[in-house]
């Protein structure tokens, strides 16, 4: 029984709200505070004919670590959950600091002015978060999240060692748009339009953006092209199990979407630097946000299932080599159902849930700064399967042929 405070009124605080309500055994008290509060009071009116709790909302901006301060102050939870953007994780962990809360996220600190995923920044709060006796989780998403969680299961239960690991991301949904982005906009294209980076052999190997692609049949989808990536669980798995020698990242993209993002990128839309316009600066990444549907408001048209997970090659248990692919398919209908949002909301959002009962439940201690593969798996996993998000491992003939 434990009181949070979920921060960010988007997709992924929907969805781990809704599912927090659903667990009134886990989550005793639920506060929910955003930049914008009547987005805040939509999730409320939602959550209270689905689960009979009630939500209390408040409008914070979460930069202002005094406002935040006071506000954690004021309402005293035992765990803010940060489901707004990654721009506010570092302002959050010091209002944490200052209030004597735990903190979890699901995506690693950004600065505005540079799209660079980086873990250190964060990682340079683990002092001070174990001299104040407080835990901060990092990354408790599907991808960063589930994914780790993914690959310490298989290593605890069927690898002696693992050599390689590729975590293959499809959203095989269609939401009938010509453009939109399945999560923040702003966070998604910075993250495609960054150069691509995976760990091979102790070293970081750069490729330009959307250079390498690769075509996947995904149960429940179908053949995709998907395309590598760099995405900020490599750092954190390489740095935690540094056995495996390659770590690769994987997302589907259609062709319609790469057309449009080729020429948002070639006319200057996705820039992240300021530009004058009409006497004022703009960035045209967040004018473009501001133009593109809002992730929230697909949820109704999306049809389709993502599938999500991570094919790893190694030496098992029984002395033989094998590769092993463990994964979840979600159904975009099925999600909007249970609450309201499409499926890239809802496996980002229950995993949040789920991160949050871990700590609140005292499943998963310790005072310090942690990546969700630092944990024990199983009560991770359990609770995947019992809350909307099964989990299956299939043995492939051999490892990946690319
Ligand atoms: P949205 O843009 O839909 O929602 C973000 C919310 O945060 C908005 O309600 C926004 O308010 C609020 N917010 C922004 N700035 C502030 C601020 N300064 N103070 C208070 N609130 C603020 O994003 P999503 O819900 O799609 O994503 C949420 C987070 O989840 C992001 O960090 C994203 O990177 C992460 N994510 C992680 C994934 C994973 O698998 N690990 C996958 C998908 C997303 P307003 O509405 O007023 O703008």
């Amino acid at each position: 029984m434990s009181k949070v405070l979920v921060i960010g009124a988007g997709g992924v605080g929907s969805v781990a709200v809704h599912k927090m309500a659903m667990n009134p055994e886990i989550f005793s008290h639920i506060s929910l505070a955003s930049r914008t509060k009547s987005k805040c009071d939509a999730i409320a009116e939602s959550v209270k004919p689905r689960t009979n709790v009630d939500i209390d909302t408040y409008g914070l901006d979460a930069d202002d670590v005094a406002a935040t301060t006071a506000l954690l102050n004021s309402i005293k939870p035992a765990l803010v959950v940060n489901l707004a953007l990654p721009y506010q994780d570092l302002n959050i962990m010091e209002a944490c600091l200052a209030a004597g809360v735990h903190y979890m996220d699901t995506a690693n600190y950004e600065p505005l002015d540079v799209a660079k995923f980086e873990y250190h920044w964060q990682w340079a709060y683990q002092d001070r978060f174990k001299e104040a006796g407080l835990t901060a989780l990092l990354g408790s998403g599907f991808d960063p999240g589930v994914t780790s969680v993914f690959t310490t299961y298989l290593k605890k239960h069927h690898f002696d060692r693992i050599d390689t690991l590729d975590i293959l991301d499809c959203n095989g949904g269609d939401h009938g748009q010509a453009f939109a982005t399945n999560f923040n906009p702003e966070i998604n294209i910075r993250e495609v339009t960054a150069v691509a980076r995976h760990w091979e052999n102790g070293d970081w190997v750069e490729t330009p953006p959307m250079s390498v692609k690769q075509s996947f049949d995904f149960e429940a989808v179908g053949p995709k092209n998907m395309y590598l990536m760099y995405h900020e669980e490599i750092e954190s798995l390489k740095t935690h199990l540094p056995e495996i020698k390659r770590i690769r990242f994987w997302m589907t993209f259609g062709d319609a979407y790469i057309t449009h993002l080729n020429v948002l990128q070639a006319v200057g839309m996705t820039r992240i630097d300021p530009v004058m316009y009409e006497g004022k600066e703009i960035i045209p990444l967040q004018f473009l946000k501001a133009v593109l549907p809002e992730p929230a408001s697909l949820g109704p048209t999306t049809k389709g299932k993502t599938n999500i997970g991570c094919i790893a090659t190694g030496l098992g248990k029984d002395g033989k080599e094998k590769t092993l692919y463990i994964y979840n398919i979600c159904d975009h209908e099925d999600a909007y159902a249970e609450t309201g949002n499409q499926a890239v909301s809802y496996t980002t959002g229950v995993p949040a849930m789920i991160g949050a009962a871990m700590l609140v439940t005292g499943k998963w201690t310790g005072a310090g700064v942690w990546n969700m593969e630092q944990f024990d798996p199983d009560p991770f996993m359990d609770m995947l399967n019992a809350h909307g998000l099964p989990w299956q491992v299939k043995e492939l003939d051999g490892p990946l042929q690319f």
